[in-house]
């Protein structure tokens, strides 16, 4: 086998395929599947968190159990990436007898003993491998092991040559989570044991990323680390649903939050009343939750509830969606219908602009 789906260059456009396990090495490939816009069913009794969530968010259709034959039935293409050569072995006769093509995962590769390891930390950008910078696809490229988010641009895993180890370490919110100490834990040892290790975040890696606190780990480990900035959701997100985050005569700057505890809030240190009265954009990412609080507060504080809003749903991504409202909508009937994380929501008069560019 060569390598990954893409790079067989075939056109599985809204095609069935099959993945069989659910390890990071299958995370590799639905990235790339996804991507290549392949309708993919992934069959495994359990599955790291960056699938579980894109199942949950409706993105591939996960089946909890172990693989049968007869999941090959509608198949164009399957690919064994259980991690257990014997079941791949399985799952490749019966695509042959089925006459279905079948890739199977390499195993890792073994490292050259005697090399000094080193982390990487990379910012991904909102989730379009199209929006990575070049510096963090080169570290990719040099990479021996990913450890990778569920925000990242999971596209780009596919492109990465065969052996290279993918670990997810993704926070679903409410859901699955790997504690960051575990994190930075992974980090260090990869990096000890000799491989370059490349920390694959979205967006930016300063930008609500908690980037310096594994930078702080490594360094503290003794473990050499450089960081390459991402383009960070906060200005790209609302940019590819057309709204500009400033605008000469509009808006004089922006202000980015974080509404992952809302006002009020005993942990929250932000004045939103400062906030409300700033004339700046807001931007607030990790706010779905906490949006009815947060444009509760903006107008108590003064702020006009004639304030048009803008929640960008999976930015970069094929699913991306829009949703507009005021903050008066808000407040009388709530967030806007469909809202869903991940979205970063922008408040502000920009938005009108980007509902009617010619500002009529
Ligand atoms: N470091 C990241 C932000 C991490 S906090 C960055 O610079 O972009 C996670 C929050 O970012 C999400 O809750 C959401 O508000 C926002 N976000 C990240 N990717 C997004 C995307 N593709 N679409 C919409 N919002 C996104």
């Amino acid at each position: 086998m060569t390598g990954d789906t893409l790079r067989l260059g075939l056109d599985v456009r809204g095609l069935a395929v099959i993945v069989v396990g659910g390890t990071g090495e299958a995370l590799r490939r639905v990235g790339a599947l996804r991507a290549a816009g392949a309708i993919v069913t992934v069959v495994a009794p359990h599955v790291v968190a960056a699938i579980e969530d894109l199942a949950q968010r409706g993105q591939l259709d996960w089946l909890p159990r172990d693989y049968i034959a007869s999941d090959l039935d509608d198949a164009w293409l399957v690919l064994a990436c259980t991690g257990q050569p014997r079941v791949d072995a399985v799952v490749a006769a019966d695509a042959h007898q089925h006459r279905v093509f079948c890739l199977s995962a390499e195993q890792t590769r073994a490292r050259p003993p005697g090399r000094y390891g080193r982390v990487m930390l990379v910012g991904g950008g909102p989730g379009d491998p199209g929006l990575m910078t070049v510096k963090g696809m080169q570290a990719l490229a040099e990479s021996d092991v990913v450890v990778v988010d569920r925000l990242a641009p999971l596209a780009v895993l596919g492109g990465l040559r065969e052996g290279v180890e993918i670990v997810d370490v993704s926070k679903v919110p409410r859901g699955r989570f790997t504690p960051q100490e575990h994190i930075n834990d992974i980090l260090i040892d990869r990096a000890r044991q000799g491989s370059t290790v490349v920390r694959l975040k979205g967006g930016d890696p300063y930008v609500f990323g908690r980037g310096m606190e594994e930078v702080q780990a490594c360094t503290a480990a003794g473990v050499s680390v450089d960081v390459i900035p991402g383009v960070t959701s906060a200005i790209s997100v609302p940019g590819l649903a057309g709204i500009s985050v400033t605008h000469r005569g509009v808006s004089q700057g922006f202000t980015v939050v974080s509404g992952h505890v809302p006002p009020g809030d005993p942990r929250s240190t932000l004045d939103w009343g400062a906030l409300a009265r700033s004339g700046t954009t807001l931007v607030v990412l990790m706010g779905v939750e906490t949006l009815p609080a947060i444009v509760a507060a903006l107008l108590d504080e003064g702020r006009d509830d004639g304030t048009p809003l803008a929640c960008v749903m999976d930015g970069g991504l094929p699913s991306q969606q829009v949703a507009t409202s005021t903050l008066g909508e808000v407040a009388a009937s709530g967030a806007p219908h469909g809202l869903q994380p991940p979205a970063v929501v922008v408040i502000g008069d920009v938005v009108d602009l980007a509902l009617s560019p010619s500002g009529e």
